[in-house]
């Protein structure tokens, strides 16, 4: 590291003269610094057959929202009134993918990963939910990115259900509060399993119904946005039960569509099929035993709520205790289908929090709630921020904790087959962004640091079968719209043309075990772009 610049050179840079010489200070100080972390994170540090990807999901990328026959779902009608999302925000073109989904497979292909995770519009394919026709030009869009994506040698990795629904489903009975949504979740997997499952292996059928739950009927602000006090202001709802009983459908609802895969489909087409879950990482405030229950019981409030019913059949002890009657029973029919009703576990990790005792200690009323497991969250410990700010500030960098979370699994449901379904990472806010948001080095560092982590639980015997990258390419990220970017792909919104980021040519280096060379060629590669221009 000879060359390493600096910092005396990098003040002087900042004072100074030549733009280009001060970026290629910079890059090459990003370098070193790489080097000097010990961050050699390899492809060949992972088991041969460990597969390797990138994730989108459709709400977030496809826009055309009522072209073709798609019907409006509930994120578009949710982003017609007025204040739900930043800056007005919606996804109505998204990033174009319905119009340019060759294009971005091609990039995807460029990037050299093994599987492509991405999830299908329900009111694309059944605009009326059960109430009405299969939309035939719905079906030959996914059938189109199923086929491309086979012929090249790229395994589709398919979420049924990512956040967006019809809106009639809404309209009718108010979707998942009621029992009818099973019927209708239902439906929906078998139009998938029967139309795409001779070319899918992985299915998972939903996304994040912990973190759903909580964002649509506890804080409100998902649609259909309910809530009540001291958690938020909605209009209606009730944040005590509501999310209860939405889970409760939920979970029946990929039980019962297991069951149909299984019984029908399975055999034939020889998938297998998952569940994601948003897998914060918790960890004790204080060593006081106190915060460390309370650190357990945040996980299984998070996690083993959708787990348990999932794998053991019924909801973990710790909700019983606290929760009491309120928690719904399976009958022991249902507790018969729901029990070992997942192949493989989706684990979304972006980082780890706090979480401090509410029993015995002083906590705020909405965090003092049997609901939330008595507990409250903190990123800050005498102090001092568990981990680096990122763009979400409830999201610190704390690479540890994927290997955390990956260990809690594998002891709590026997080491059961995991995929890392997501893991990313979006800059803070700052100005003159866009420009910095494609020298991503931050983002490079953050999937280092896990990648690290999650390689040596690997080797100390967790079962974990493959990780994706969140994202593509920076995409409508939901009720923060599209300022916030998580891609390895910039997308210029006026021309809506992908550009890469520094991330995606590191992406592409690692998955050709390639970790030395990137970002010094990259520097001189970029200068000279900028001299040229
Ligand atoms: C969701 C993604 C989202 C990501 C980053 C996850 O909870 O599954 O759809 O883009 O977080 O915010």
């Amino acid at each position: 590291m000879g060359h390493a610049p600096t910092v005396a050179s990098m003040i002087w840079c900042n004072s100074v003269v030549s733009y280009n010489y001060c970026k290629f200070q910079w890059l090459l100080l990003c370098c070193f610094l790489f080097l000097a972390h010990g961050e050699n994170i390899k492809r060949s540090d992972f088991p041969d057959e460990f597969l390797f990807g990138v994730g989108t999901s459709a709400y977030q990328i496809e826009g055309a929202y009522l072209e073709d026959g798609k019907s409006l779902n509930n994120w578009d009608v949710f982003s017609l009134s007025p204040g739900t999302i930043r800056n007005g925000d919606n996804g109505f073109i998204a990033d174009d993918h319905y119009h340019q989904y060759l294009k971005d497979i091609e990039l995807i292909q460029s990037l050299g990963v093994d599987t492509y995770r991405f999830s299908i519009s329900w009111s694309r394919i059944l605009p009326r939910g059960r109430f009405g026709d299969v939309n035939p030009d719905g079906i030959m869009f996914y059938n189109k990115i199923l086929d491309e994506l086979v012929s090249r040698g790229i395994k589709p990795f398919v979420t049924i259900y990512h956040f967006d629904f019809p809106q009639e489903l809404q309209d009718r009975y108010g979707s998942w509060l009621s029992p009818l949504m099973q019927e209708d979740y239902v439906h929906y997997a078998d139009t998938c399993f029967k139309n795409f499952g001779d070319r899918v292996k992985y299915w998972t059928t939903m996304n994040e119904p912990n973190l759903f739950t909580q964002m649509a009927y506890q804080n409100g602000r998902y649609p259909p946005a309910r809530c009540s006090q001291p958690f938020g202001d909605c209009p209606a709802g009730n944040s005590d039960t509501e999310p209860i009983v939405v889970m409760h459908n939920m979970l029946l609802a990929h039980g019962k569509a297991v069951n149909l895969y299984r019984r029908d489909y399975q055999h034939e087409q020889g998938g297998s099929v998952g569940i994601v879950l948003d897998c914060l990482m918790y960890e004790p405030l204080t060593d006081n035993e106190l915060d460390q229950e309370a650190a357990r019981r945040g996980l299984a409030f998070s996690i083993g709520w959708a787990l348990d019913p999932l794998t053991f059949g019924d909801y973990p002890s710790e909700m019983r205790q606290y929760i009491g009657n309120q928690l719904p029973q399976f009958t022991s029919a249902e507790r018969k289908f729901m029990r070992n009703s997942i192949d493989f576990i989706g684990v979304n990790h972006y980082s780890t929090t706090y979480a401090k005792d509410c029993l015995y200690s002083d906590c705020s009323i909405s965090a003092n709630r049997a609901t939330k497991g008595f507990l409250d969250t903190t990123s800050e410990r005498d102090g001092v921020q568990i981990g680096e700010l990122t763009g979400i500030s409830s999201l610190r960098v704390v690479p540890r904790g994927i290997g955390e979370v990956v260990e809690y699994l594998k002891e709590r449901y026997d080491n059961k087959p995991m995929f890392i379904t997501e893991n990313g990472y979006s800059e803070p806010q700052t100005e003159g962004q866009d420009q910095d948001a494609i020298q991503d080095f931050k983002r490079i560092e953050f999937h280092q640091m896990y990648l690290s982590s999650l390689a040596q639980a690997i080797r100390d015997g967790a079962n974990v079968k493959g990780y994706f990258v969140w994202t593509l390419m920076d995409d409508f990220e939901w009720i923060i719209g599209y300022r916030i970017k998580f891609g390895l792909y910039y997308i210029d919104r006026q021309t809506l043309a992908r550009v890469p980021k520094m991330s995606a040519k590191w992406y592409q280096d690692f998955l050709k075990n390639n970790t030395q060379t990137p970002v010094i060629r990259l520097s001189s590669e970029l200068v000279h772009n900028k001299a040229d221009s």
